[in-house]
């Protein structure tokens, strides 16, 4: 039309965490497919790593302004980080604990650590080098400890053992001190002794045991602040989406076992596929709940508890979708090489996380004592 000038076409600016969840999308069926073959003692998601540092996940916990997505350090990225780690565990468990020690040890070095040493682990991730937290100590072992500068001991339970370039481990001067966070450099390959990771599921993991004897290592802050609250119980929303993920898996295959047998008009089968359904979706829910509240730095007490029932309602709907899956199923669902049988391995394996007992008690106590009708306890 003449006299009126041709509009520009709108600059779409897209957010960064949507771009990383549309390429974990697009990814999710090179990792799914790669974790069918990786159900091996000592095997580890080479190719879903590699796809994730493609998609820019191994960054995206960074703040924007450090060349990340926020996930995982702003409030604004609770609802992102949420989908990811429900995406990525839905696809491959193993490959989600990984990247959840991930998200989890740069959040505490942008936390705790001085301005250099965040610019250096900004660096790091950006440059697609796998991080992870290794807390737990050996059974009757001495604790990791750091003498001039040096450390001494190991550490068990290290998932990504031989893959994670830069390991947040803690340290103890003795059992009951308050541990110090360190960071240390690892080079690919280094250390690792998968062996003693006899599990039943999540053989992926690459979780084994680590020696740091002799290796240098720098300070995270000071002792204790690993356990700082809400921070230290609150991020098990994290192991709670990852797990979520899972679950959702689970409901995925059971739906599909159903079509394939044209068993699911029956009314039982129905009636639990329906079951599941509703399991998951619960799951999702307090995922979500969990998650928004504990990125939005609310008060240590409501992050805590809230976050405490969510991994066991989460733990709850998982054990009843297994349960549904494979009476749904049945024999077929025990049988190699059914994805079934190996992802509910996996997930029976990763349910397993510490002090359930305890999480339900302090929640408890939380509901017990609040002012709130407990109808209102989680508003926000
Ligand atoms: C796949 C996988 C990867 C892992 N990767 C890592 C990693 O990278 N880094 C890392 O640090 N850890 C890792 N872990 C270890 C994880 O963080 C937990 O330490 C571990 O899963 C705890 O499981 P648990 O069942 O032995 O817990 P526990 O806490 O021992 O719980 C077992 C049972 O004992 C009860 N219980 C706990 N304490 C007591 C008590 N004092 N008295 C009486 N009862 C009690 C619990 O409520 C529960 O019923 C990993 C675990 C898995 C499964």
């Amino acid at each position: 039309m003449r006299g009126l000038h041709r509009l520009p076409d709108p600059v779409v600016l897209r957010d960064p965490a949507a771009a990383m969840l549309d390429a974990l999308r697009d990814a999710a069926p090179v990792i799914r497919a790669e974790a069918a073959g990786l159900d091996e003692d000592g095997s580890f998601p080479q190719g879903g790593l590699a796809a994730l540092r493609q998609a820019g996940l191994l960054a995206a916990p960074l703040p924007v302004g450090m060349g990340g997505a926020g996930l995982g350090t702003s409030p604004d990225g609770a609802l992102p980080l949420t989908n990811a780690l429900r995406l990525i565990g839905r696809a491959s468990l193993p490959l989600g604990r990984v990247f959840e020690g991930h998200v989890n040890a740069l959040r505490l070095v942008l936390r705790h650590g001085s301005p250099a040493q965040a610019e250096a682990a900004a660096r790091d991730a950006r440059q697609g080098r796998l991080f992870g937290v290794w807390n737990t100590d050996g059974f009757g072992e001495a604790p990791l400890a750091l003498a001039d500068g040096v450390l001494r001991g190991r550490k068990i339970l290290c998932s990504g053992a031989g893959w994670v370039e830069r390991a947040l481990v803690t340290a103890r001067e003795a059992a009951e001190a308050p541990p110090q966070m360190l960071l240390v450099a690892l080079a690919p390959g280094e250390r690792a002794d998968l062996a003693p990771w006899t599990a039943q599921g999540m053989r992926a993991s690459a979780t084994g045991a680590v020696d740091f004897t002799g290796l240098p290592a720098s300070a995270i802050g000071v002792p204790g602040d690993y356990l700082r609250q809400p921070d230290f119980s609150g991020g098990a929303w994290r192991f709670a989406a990852v797990q979520c993920g899972g679950l959702e898996a689970v409901l995925g295959l059971l739906r599909a076992h159903l079509r394939r047998t044209g068993r699911g008009g029956d009314p039982h089968q129905a009636a639990r596929l329906g079951q599941a359904a509703i399991a998951a979706e619960t799951a999702r829910l307090w995922v979500v709940a969990a998650a928004e509240r504990a990125e939005a730095a609310e008060p240590a007490s409501d992050v805590v508890a809230q976050v405490n029932l969510a991994r066991l309602a989460v733990e709850r709907a998982a054990l009843d979708v297994l349960e549904l899956a494979q009476r749904s199923i049945g024999l077929q669902a025990f049988m190699r090489p059914n994805p079934i049988e190996r992802v509910a391995r996996d997930l029976a394996t990763y349910l397993r996380q510490p002090a359930p007992d305890r999480a339900l008690v302090e929640a408890a106590a939380h509901v017990l004592a609040a002012e709130a009708e407990p109808g209102d306890l989680w508003d926000r």
